[in-house]
């Protein structure tokens, strides 16, 4: 059987190319090389609960095509990420809002809280240059110090002042009693996991697990006319320029019989001294019930390490600092030069996506590839 396309990675984006692909009457072959599809968001069921095994995916966006998307192959559930910040012991209501200005600063008011976000915030003159000037920007250096410093220095192992601004750019700074994490139009969880989201976008296309496309190259290559590529852009030339940086992480996950350990889907650890960032709950994500609205009796816990990704660990993000860009786009000019492979996603593309992002590059990526 030869295939219009060969898609690698059973992920967001190569599962929303192949579902585009085969509703224009094209044939695709997907494969990966893991032993399940859905990539980072796959979920797997422990005692009714489903678990995010590769982190905490809550999906939020403002495109509502991209929503409009999702919601045909799922239907959301309400939740809303609220993550608490426990900083030795002292819990903080996420993102920055009057309730962990409350509690940092004992502030009731927007005025207050205002008033002293100004003093703190000009500590910066002029444009940030760093992740550090930019939080301290945002929020000030007694926020910067208990809530980001320390966490963000362990999720990307770099010191503040080597990471880029943006990074800090996406959570939000509020002067009400908000605790949504997202400013996003919609938001939710899959219900009944986003593996059978993604199963539902497979439909009928066929997928081959446990297949290793880069230690296959020539054969796979030759089943089709055109190779969507999701893994990482600097193994796909054998690292050539040398490797680009990622992080990874490992979960330690647990089956606790007990109802309730934190209260709450997601704690962050800020202070830099615990050893893990965070500790996920997941029952959390669908309201601490199984599908058919029954109390589950026990709980399921991962927490959170991150290390420097070294080869034979997972990527999950790309360090997206200077020396890195510059090297990516090596790699792009060289992935410019293979007519016949789009490279795409969070690793094909190396970029901080979130998931609604990956999803829309995808379909524009698609619709592009298939009105040729
Ligand atoms: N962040 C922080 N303290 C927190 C949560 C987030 O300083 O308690 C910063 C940190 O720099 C992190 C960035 O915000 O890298 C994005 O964090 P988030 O947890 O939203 O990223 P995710 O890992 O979920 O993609």
């Amino acid at each position: 059987m030869h295939y219009d396309y060969l898609i690698v990675g059973a992920g967001l984006y190569g599962a929303v190319f192949a579902h585009e692909a085969k509703a224009a009457g094209k044939s695709a072959l997907v494969v990966d090389r893991r032993d399940h599809i859905a990539g980072n968001v796959y979920t797997e069921r422990v005692e009714g609960i489903h678990v995010h095994r590769y982190g905490a995916h809550i999906f939020h966006t403002n495109n509502r095509r991209v929503w409009d998307y999702v919601n045909r192959f799922a239907e959301f559930n309400r939740f809303t990420n609220s993550p608490v910040a426990n900083y030795k012991g002292e819990l903080y209501s996420l993102p920055f809002n009057m309730y962990t200005f409350n509690r940092m600063w004992g502030v009731a008011t927007p005025e207050q809280a205002a008033a002293k976000l100004a003093e703190q915030r000009a500590e910066i003159t002029g444009e940030p240059r760093n992740l550090e000037e930019q939080a301290i920007s945002l929020v000030g250096r007694d926020i910067y110090e208990k809530l980001i410093k320390g966490y963000t220095e362990k999720q990307w192992g770099r010191d503040c002042r080597d990471l880029p601004a943006f990074i800090i750019k996406r959570l939000p700074v509020r002067l009400t009693f908000d605790n949504n994490y997202f400013n996003a139009r919609f938001q939710g969880i899959p219900i009944g996991g986003y593996t059978r989201m993604v199963a539902r976008m497979l439909e009928g296309v066929e997928v081959r697990l446990g297949c290793d496309y880069l230690a296959h190259k020539p054969e796979l290559d030759a089943l089709a006319d055109l190779v969507v590529y999701t893994g990482p852009i600097d193994a796909y030339f054998g690292s050539c320029l040398g490797p680009l940086e990622y992080r990874s992480v490992r979960f330690e996950t647990e089956l606790l019989d007990m109802p309730n350990f934190q209260g709450n889907a997601a704690v962050n650890y800020t202070d830099r001294k615990m050893p893990w960032t965070r500790i996920i709950e997941h029952k959390w994500f669908e309201f601490g019930k199984d599908e058919a609205g029954n109390d589950l009796p026990k709980t399921v816990i991962s927490r959170e390490y991150s290390s420097e990704w070294k080869p034979g660990d997972e990527p999950y993000y790309p360090v997206n600092d200077e020396k890195n860009g510059a090297l990516y786009q090596k790699y792009r000019a060289l992935a410019d030069g293979e007519p016949k492979v789009i490279f795409g996603g969070r690793l094909g593309e190396y970029k901080y996506y979130d998931m609604d992002q990956v999803i829309a590059a995808a379909l524009d990526r698609s619709a592009a590839e298939l009105a040729r």
